[in-house]
């Protein structure tokens, strides 16, 4: 590679200036075992389908085996996790196999769980097999659903044990260890930059920013000080849209840290992740942070913004300039807010913008939230409402969404019932047929998400070695916004048991 690398070549824990990445073998598992593989992936990178079943694909793939000419690595970064500096971070537990060019396009390879690394600080740099089938499924779910995100390539049980918890007597208890290949243009993160700056390494820092506009942005020209600004706006604008695909679907990271920030823009590493079912956006999977809820759902926006600021102030130094970096962070919002508007809108089927816009969608939200309204069934059913309809009858159409709708008082009814009456209306101010907005409403309005219990019923089976449900939510999602008769029982509300079961990190 062209950045400077760690010289040192052990897998010690330490820290490690003047290097943005360290050299490091996986780790080789005892009894690898493919549990799935996709062929879209494979097939992208250059890998021929047929191979996906092949003893060097498993080796490979689970790092018992280091392809020639290769050499494996791990980043070194740092970030702000919740809201605090953290200092270096770095992959504890991903390592780079390498990069492909494949069809003029970058990929890097990594797997994730495949041991430890310079940067495992405390933790063991495995991953068990149900955070794996989480990160595999849930990544594939997403590019389904047209959100930038890491792709999965392969998920693999290592046939080691993993210790993950003591239980209350005392006793270890161990799961399933498993390594999951994911791929991406790269898995750079805001905390790269970070880390520079704060090391104040600023040549380093430079010649980082110049490689990423090579490789990746290579549209990007003009004067020195111009391409680094126009790098931002860049990151900005890529890191605005996916937010706006995760608040159209309903998606919430869950951890939301610098070091998670991919400067392309996708989503990247899915930990304690997990979709709306009863629209909130005070909703936020992850345990760890449920009492500020910096991460939850509705703050998304302005974490990014937040996260921004802080891949501003690393850049800063090479600009110094302050105000073309505000500025940008300024329409970051601006921006956001009014591409959300059009984006609810298009939820609703609704083309023309109106004045009063914001209250209407703020009213529909508080009444989601009111009636605890499943949000993917709610969008999804507005298909069933015909122009001619009446306000009472558009409400019957998604009272599926609705989870206790015995428990739905008198007011929230006539709330729904003056929302709909609006909702009509605009409806016959558009020139569309019921059919042309239907079509339009179901390309933004998918009809099967990865809902956490579907991902927790995959894997309890699996853990049964029962690999059959990985392979139906595969597919199912791989067309998340179609019809699909023999999978019509997915398209339904979280069941009672899975109420308050949240997704999980480790
Ligand atoms: P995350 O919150 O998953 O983004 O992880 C934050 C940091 O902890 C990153 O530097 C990870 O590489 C590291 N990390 C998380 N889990 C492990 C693990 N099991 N072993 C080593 N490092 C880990
Ligand atoms: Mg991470
Ligand atoms: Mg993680």
């Amino acid at each position: 590679s062209e950045l400077p690398a760690d010289s040192s070549q052990t897998n010690e824990i330490r820290q490690v200036s003047n290097a943005l990445f360290s050299y490091v073998n996986p780790v080789k598992p005892s009894a690898p075992k493919l549990l799935h593989a996709s062929k879209e992936v494979a097939e992208m990178v250059g890998i021929h389908a047929d191979e996906i079943q092949s003893e060097a694909f498993l080796n490979v793939f689970s790092g018992k085996e280091i392809l020639e000419e290769t050499r494996p690595f791990a980043m070194c970064y740092a970030g702000h996790q919740f809201g605090n500096w953290a200092g270096q971070l770095g992959d504890g537990r991903a390592i780079n196999l390498t990069e492909v060019q494949h069809n003029d396009q970058f990929f890097t390879l990594q797997l994730k769980g495949a041991g430890k690394t310079p940067y495992s600080r405390t933790a063991d740099g495995l991953a068990v097999l149900r955070s794996s089938i989480r990160e595999y499924l849930c990544a594939e779910a997403m590019h389904h659903l047209g959100v930038p995100t890491t792709r999965s390539l392969s998920l693999i049980l290592s046939g080691d044990p993993v210790l993950r918890d003591i239980l209350y007597n005392g006793n270890p208890a161990y799961e399933k260890g498993a390594v999951v290949c994911r791929v991406a243009p790269s898995f750079i993160r805001f905390g790269s930059f970070e880390m520079l700056a704060a090391r104040n390494e600023l040549k380093n820092l430079k010649q980082f920013v110049e490689y990423n506009i090579k490789y990746y942005f290579p549209e990007i020209t003009g004067e020195a000080k111009e391409q680094y600004l126009k790098f931002f706006k860049t990151v900005a604008d890529k890191t605005r849209e996916m937010i706006l695909h995760w608040q159209r679907v309903g998606f919430v990271h869950g951890v939301m840290n610098t070091d998670n920030m991919s400067i392309h823009g996708i989503t990247i590493d899915y930990g304690p992740y997990g979709w709306l079912e009863n629209y909130d956006p005070n909703w936020t999977p992850n345990t760890t942070d449920s009492q500020n809820r910096r991460y939850r759902f509705g703050n998304q926006p302005q974490v990014a913004q937040w996260n921004l600021f802080q891949l501003a102030n690393s850049l800063y130094p090479l600009i110094n300039e302050a105000e073309p970096l505000e500025k940008i962070l300024e329409s970051f919002m601006t921006d956001f807010n009014s591409d959300y508007t059009k984006m609810i809108l298009a939820k609703l089927g609704l083309s023309t913008l109106a004045e009063n816009d914001e209250e209407f969608i703020a009213y529909l939200e508080s009444n989601l939230q009111l009636s605890e309204t499943d949000m993917t069934i709610f969008y999804r059913n507005l298909n069933k409402i015909k122009k001619t309809d009446s306000a009472k009858k558009a409400l019957q159409a998604i009272e599926d969404a609705f989870y206790k709708p015995e428990e739905i008082k008198d007011t929230v009814k006539d709330n729904w019932l003056l929302w709909f009456t609006d909702y009509l209306d605009r409806l016959n101010q558009e020139n569309t047929s019921d059919g042309e907005r239907i079509r339009l409403q179901n390309s933004v309005n998918p009809k099967y998400v990865l809902r956490n219990y579907m991902a927790q019923l995959a894997i309890d089976a699996a853990d049964k070695e029962d690999y059959s449900l990985i392979s139906e939510l595969y597919e199912l999602l791989k067309n998340p916004y179609d019809e699909q008769p023999e999978y019509e029982k997915w398209f339904t509300k979280r069941p009672d048991w899975a109420r308050s079961k949240v997704g999980c990190s480790m």
